[in-house]
């Protein structure tokens, strides 16, 4: 009898370590598959295209290694809650601190270059709201070591009334050790994106404006290919190449290079360069000519931005205005140009609480552009997003007066000269037709 119930508890531990084995068994599985989920999420969030989107699955391998190793990290609260918070990971950040060196991500052709001794001095404007602190002084303060001093007027930072409490007297007390070239404007109201840069400009006393987001690292001699194009004409705007910060494992990764586009939704996308524009004799240093920037991080002159009409100030929040000053710039006899040997890393960081895109706010600034500078072809917007059609975007009266002002070309030039590429790929649920870019009509 006592050996029947011994073998009995035998075998009812055997069948519980069996069904426990097999019940971790299943939340291994579910969670490496969460894993996955989540960081193909992170990495498809980013706002790069599919380009830096493949290089980036390289750096997905590494993070999910990592990450895997320490599952401790993983399922650390502080992380997940930094992710919602911030964005990014704010373990690494802090670990990383307010200064940091990156790889050098240019071309060997690139790093032999020499730029002249006297350059257009520059205004380095950010514009900040609810930003990670060592984020923000990381951006602070590779620009103070990467610019040269006589080059670097000041750096304007521009806060969007964060709420964060380290962004205050914190931010304040750290900025002291940068004191002199550091101007801090603290906006009364949240302003939008759109709007602080136009307050930074307006503050600005450097030749040049250059715009960053609060969360970037620059790179080797980043400044002055950006001054010296500019130099040569002041109606070149020039933006950097963008490198990848990845927002979970803060790797600095270069990007591979690409020229800036969008679709008829207005939707940004970075395209391909076309092989033959690097085969010249500077190779893979070649100015490559943009239909569009991607919006945080470029160039302009001073003077020549406050010409143009400065951005939109009746557009609200975040997006569009990039579109929208691409269109300008090309329109009206500016040019475009992404500068191969110029690097600025930015973090593509995941959608946190900070950071929802306002809908709302993305229509009507997009709807400004449509009706100021698509002419006939607004129709393939609305075609697009039909909810659209009727919706109201405020008074553009300015912004038409403006276009007449500086006597911008149409939209049809735009198309045949400089972005002939843009052609109605997806069609609409609609029966009209779309107006091809090369002016044919597609039943
Ligand atoms: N920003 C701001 N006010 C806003 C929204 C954004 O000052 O209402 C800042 C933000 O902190 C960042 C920059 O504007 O430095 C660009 O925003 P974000 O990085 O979200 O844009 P993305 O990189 O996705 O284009
Ligand atoms: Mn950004």
């Amino acid at each position: 009898m006592k050996n029947i119930i011994i073998q009995c508890l035998i075998c009812g531990f055997l069948a519980i370590g069996l069904w426990m084995a097999m019940l971790l068994l299943f939340l291994h599985l579910e969670q490496e598959d969460m894993l996955d989920k989540e960081t193909e999420k992170l990495l498809y969030n980013r706002s790069f295209g599919k380009n830096v989107y493949q290089q980036a699955s390289h750096s997905k391998k590494i993070l999910k290694g990592d990450i895997i190793n320490d599952r401790a990290m993983f399922s650390d609260p502080e992380l997940i809650q930094g992710l919602s918070r911030y964005g990014l990971n704010v373990i690494t950040s802090r670990r990383l601190g307010i200064e940091r060196q990156v790889p050098d991500s240019r071309n060997k052709i690139c790093q032999q270059k020499h730029y002249p001794f006297n350059l257009p001095t520059a205004s380095v404007i950010i514009c900040f709201y609810n930003e990670e602190f060592n984020t923000l002084l990381r951006t602070v303060s590779s620009v103070m070591n990467l610019s040269p001093k006589h080059l670097l007027e000041e750096i304007i930072l521009v806060d969007d009334m964060s709420e964060f409490d380290d962004l205050k007297a914190k931010l304040d007390y750290h900025l002291e050790i940068f004191r002199g070239k550091i101007k801090l404007v603290r906006n009364k109201k949240r302003e939008g994106l759109i709007r602080s840069r136009m307050i930074g400009a307006s503050r600005a006393s450097g030749d040049i404006l250059v715009f960053l987001d609060s969360h970037c690292e620059v790179n080797r001699v980043w400044l002055e290919p950006l001054l010296h194009a500019i130099a040569k004409d002041h109606k070149m705007v020039v933006c950097p190449v963008i490198d990848v910060i990845d927002e979970l494992t803060l790797d600095y990764v270069g990007s591979p290079i690409v020229r800036g586009a969008f679709d008829w939704n207005l939707n940004f996308r970075w395209d391909d360069v076309f092989s033959y524009e690097l085969d010249g004799p500077e190779g893979p240093s070649t100015p490559i000519r943009s239909p569009a920037m991607s919006g945080g991080i470029f160039a302009i002159n001073r003077h020549y931005f406050n010409e143009l009409g400065q951005y939109d100030k009746d557009m609200d929040l975040w997006g569009g205005e990039n579109v929208e000053l691409s269109l300008r710039i090309w329109m009206c006899g500016g040019q475009l140009f992404i500068l191969p040997c110029s690097r600025v890393g930015h973090n593509n960081k995941a959608l946190s609480k900070n950071r929802l895109v306002n809908q709302s706010a993305l229509s009507k600034n997009l709807l400004r552009v449509v009706h100021v500078w698509l002419d006939e072809y607004k129709e393939n917007f609305f075609l697009q997003r039909p909810s659209l059609t009727h919706v109201s975007c405020g008074n553009i009266s300015d912004r038409v007066e403006l276009r007449k002002r500086l006597g911008c070309k149409s939209f049809q030039w735009y198309l045949d000269n400089i972005f002939p590429e843009l052609e109605p790929l997806n069609r609409g649920k609609g029966t009209k037709p779309f107006l091809l870019a090369k002016g044919k009509n597609v039943p």
